[in-house]
């Protein structure tokens, strides 16, 4: 299957730096995996004119699972797409922290995501003391269970990233090992959960991903793309790590 190469900015980004998008639309024309980026919300649309009729795409890092109504602040599944995304990232550790998310509501939320013809982008991942009590799996396990859609008409649109809290923006990762155990965890669970049909699922690694660790991350089974935090706010990281799927 086709790798996925998604960049995650975050709370970070302004017009100004729209023309990392730009460089990295220039550098690498006809990437050789897709291409996504999810920039705050108030860069969405731009980001979204300035990548039409590229390889990039771009997508949204949450949403609510409400179509719309009384909930000052959120943003629906339904006005990501109309803003030109994608993609939306959900269930991210950040949200599961900053604002008390639980499992049953990024189920909810990718479960709108879907509706509207989103691709959800699901994030699992385990506290380094989880990890430290060998409970990875088990952790790993429950938020699946949890967090997951009820049926997945189109494989396609349901992509899982894999990020292990304590990596994430701290320069260090898992072995290739761990990483190896956990995407197979996580591709035999979605096989019991969903069938044959979930080999197509892309799962993806996430937390400190840079140019200089990207292609051996990439080479190991089941790992389809990675969910890159920090690395993806330059074109020339990212390129490079484009370049290494
Ligand atoms: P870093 O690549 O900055 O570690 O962030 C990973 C992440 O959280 C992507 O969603």
């Amino acid at each position: 299957m086709r790798k996925l190469a998604a960049g995650n900015w975050k709370m970070n980004g302004t017009a100004a730096d729209l023309v990392q998008v730009q460089a990295l639309i220039t550098a690498h024309p006809a990437p050789g995996c897709d291409v996504l980026l999810c920039p705050p919300v108030s860069l969405l649309s731009r980001m979204a004119d300035l990548a039409a009729g590229s390889a990039v795409q771009v997508g949204g890092q949450d949403c609510h699972p409400q179509g719309s109504g009384a909930h000052t602040g959120d943003i629906s599944a339904q006005m990501l797409l109309d803003a030109g995304a994608h993609h939306v990232i959900l269930g991210h550790s950040e949200r599961r922290a900053d604002h008390g998310e639980t499992d049953a509501l990024v189920r909810a939320k990718a479960q709108a995501a879907l509706a509207a013809g989103l691709c959800a982008i699901v994030c699992v991942g385990e506290l380094e003391s989880q990890r430290d009590a060998g409970q990875t799996l088990a952790v790993i396990g429950a938020q699946l269970a949890a967090s997951l859609p009820d049926a997945v008409p189109d494989a396609a649109n349901l992509v899982i990233a894999y990020e292990p809290v304590w990596a994430i923006g701290t320069g260090r990762t898992p072995t290739l090992t761990e990483v190896g155990e956990v995407h197979a965890f996580i591709r035999a669970a979605i096989i019991a959960r969903y069938g044959e049909a979930a080999q197509a699922m892309r799962l993806l690694y996430g937390g400190s991903v840079k140019p200089s660790n990207a292609a051996e991350i990439f080479a190991v089974p089941h790992v389809d793309g990675a969910l890159v935090g920090g690395a993806s706010l330059t074109a020339a990281d990212f390129g490079a790590i484009v370049a290494a799927l």
